[in-house]
């Protein structure tokens, strides 16, 4: 968003305590406040991330008995309630990360119930902290001499930490490893070859959720001045998530407009139905359903996607005129070899996607991997990239075994690939979808740099890493794009948007997984430049490619598959010539 249109928006809302808003509308501001921490907790896990979690009431009920079990019965001032609250919150979150990311699927979601459930009922079963009684009494926050005693000025804390997550949450996400976390959705196989680190990402992100919502909670048990269980369970897990989802959970003024939402409509909602129906009964619960089931229906991405076009857009990351080049790492002396491929064999089932195939490639050599539709070429370039592990043979990636590697691992070494079928962010910019690339060549370790990035003290890395993103596209021709969102782009044009992304990650060995497939006349003869240039620079090049003018102009040699096995390999003209291949791949034409 603009900066003045924020900063005035920041300063009526600032006032609106001053200017006589009656006691109710402040409490009503003050709960949606804390609603919003815990919903921009879940823009980021769920919306972002692809994480589902139930159980962020359970957080919020640790932030809220900590500080209250520290104040009320140490007499410890709140503050160190926060501390402790935070503590717990993301000890337990990296443990439930821990045991539960590694696995797919729902044992997120499921582990979020049982922990809600379980922390819910060990509240309410404690004799030292009330039983579902509870404790009350709690004092209030104070901060120089402050005391926020009062809903007025609570709401001030309320609101000044939920701007500051905002804040936090907007920069972690303009930043690698936010990009990273973009990239998770959609199954993070793309983020690991791009070597990001998807497991710890996706803990990273939920203790980040958990302790926004622990902070909720702290708030909370000072604003209440009492805490019992009934606010932290299950019920309430569904709700913050309803909040996210409503507002639009894909985007940081989602959580706050779906807070909003919620908060007023469970508060209107009991008053205004009796009254509507004529007799008093519990009908909000069954109308709150309804409302959530058409708004899913309408608009399955929340409210704020429909409002957004009545606000400033806020740009996208620029890409700085100037920067210090990133390091670049050694290549290897043209000729060396470079990949190893020995009887790599991969089976499905019963079925042998890949027949103990082997070959191999030298520095500054172009070879096509070539062959009919379900070839296994794919399979065979998921094998050297470690996104499958082979059933058995032997990879080695410049006199280094690479078979047992993760992705990840390989990456790290110097191998880069593209995606047969286009794996990028539709709805992030060109420029920071082909930032990603570059994850592994930031200032700080590739999985840190979290805080830096929340902090902004990551300006002068993400000026390095988006100038080598520019350089990239402009190396391959796609400058012109750089601003436009991915998604947007000609299939052609995303197979290249993937060669910049590939090329940022400073690889010596590239694999292009039919780069050329869709592009017009024109494209290809440029990508063919592009691919013999970076040939020339020392770059060792495996292809899969359909187009054979294409692939027998460009190529060095020649590998062809067919049914997993390897039937040939040469040069390309003795390929064309090669009766086997003839029979195989042309189908016998002569
Ligand atoms: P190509 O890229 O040469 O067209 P692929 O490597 O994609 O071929 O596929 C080779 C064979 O392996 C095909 O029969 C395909 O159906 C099968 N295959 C590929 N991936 C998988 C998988 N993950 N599970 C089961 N079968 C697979
Ligand atoms: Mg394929």
């Amino acid at each position: 968003m603009h900066k003045p249109l924020t900063l005035v928006a920041l300063a009526v809302a600032a006032l609106l305590p001053l200017i006589g808003l009656p006691p109710y509308w402040i409490t009503l501001t003050n709960y949606i406040g804390l609603s919003s921490l815990v919903a921009l907790g879940l823009i980021l896990l769920t919306g972002v991330g692809g994480l589902t979690s139930f159980g962020q009431a359970a957080f919020v009920g640790l932030g809220a008995y900590a500080t209250a079990v520290l104040s009320m019965q140490y007499g410890l001032s709140p503050w160190l309630g926060l501390l402790a609250g935070l503590f717990v919150t993301i000890c337990s979150a990296t443990l439930i990360g821990l045991i539960t990311m590694r696995m797919s699927g729902h044992y997120l979601p499921l582990a979020t119930i049982a922990w809600s459930l379980s922390l819910y009922f060990t509240f309410g079963n404690l004799d030292f902290v009330g039983k579902y009684d509870g404790m009350s009494g709690l004092p209030s926050i104070s901060l120089f001499g402050f005391v926020f005693d009062s809903a007025r000025s609570m709401f001030y804390l309320i609101w000044g930490f939920v701007l500051l997550a905002v804040v936090a949450l907007r920069n972690l996400l303009n930043s690698r490893p936010g990009r990273a976390i973009r990239a998770l959705k959609g199954g993070g196989l793309m983020a690991e070859a791009m070597g990001v680190n998807t497991a710890r990402m996706k803990i990273v992100i939920f203790v980040f959720a958990a302790v926004l919502a622990c902070i909720s909670g702290w708030l909370y048990a000072h604003l209440q001045r009492s805490v019992n269980p009934s606010p932290f369970g299950l019920n309430y897990g569904i709700e913050y998530l309803f909040m996210a989802v409503i507002g639009g959970i894909g985007h940081i003024w989602g959580a706050l407009l779906g807070a909003g939402i919620l908060t007023v409509l469970k508060d209107v909602l009991p008053i205004v139905l009796p009254k509507l129906f004529g007799t008093s009964g519990n009908f909000e619960a069954i109308v709150f359903g309804v409302l959530m089931v058409v708004v899913l229906q309408y608009a399955p991405d929340g409210v704020w996607p429909r409002l957004r076009r009545f606000f400033p857009q806020s740009a996208p990351l620029p890409a700085p005129v100037d920067a210090p080049a990133l390091p670049v790492r050694p290549r290897q002396t043209v000729g060396e070899l470079v990949l190893d491929v020995q009887d790599a064999r991969k089976t499905f089932g019963g079925l042998v996607a890949v027949n103990d195939v082997s070959f191999h490639v030298r520095a500054g050599e172009i070879v096509g991997l070539i062959g009919p539709n379900g070839a296994g070429k794919s399979t065979t370039f998921n094998l050297i990239t470690g996104l499958l592990s082979a059933t058995s043979g032997k990879i080695t990636y410049c006199s280094e075994e690479i078979s047992r590697l993760s992705s990840r691992q390989i990456a790290a070494r110097g191998i880069a690939r593209t995606f047969q079928h286009v794996q990028l962010l539709p709805t992030m910019s060109v420029l920071e979808n082909v930032a990603i690339g570059a994850h592994m060549r930031g200032d700080h370790a590739p999985q840190r740099g979290i805080a830096a990035a929340v902090l902004r003290l990551n300006g002068a890395e993400e000026r390095k890493l988006l100038h080598e993103a520019a350089r990239q596209l402009e190396r391959v021709g796609l400058q012109d794009c750089m601003y436009m969102e991915a998604g947007s782009l000609a299939l052609g044009q995303q197979r290249i948007l993937e060669i910049a992304r590939a090329l940022c990650c400073d690889p010596a060995l590239l694999l292009l997984d039919e780069p050329a497939a869709g592009l017009r006349f024109q494209e290809k003869q440029a990508l063919a430049a592009l691919l013999t240039q970076l040939k020339s620079e020392g770059m060792s090049i495996l292809l899969v490619e359909h187009d054979m003018d294409f692939v027998m102009n460009l190529t060095d040699r020649l590998v062809v598959m067919e049914f997993g096995t390897k039937i040939a390999e040469g040069l390309p003209v003795e390929i064309q010539n090669n009766p086997a291949v003839l029979e195989a791949y042309l189908g016998g034409i002569d």
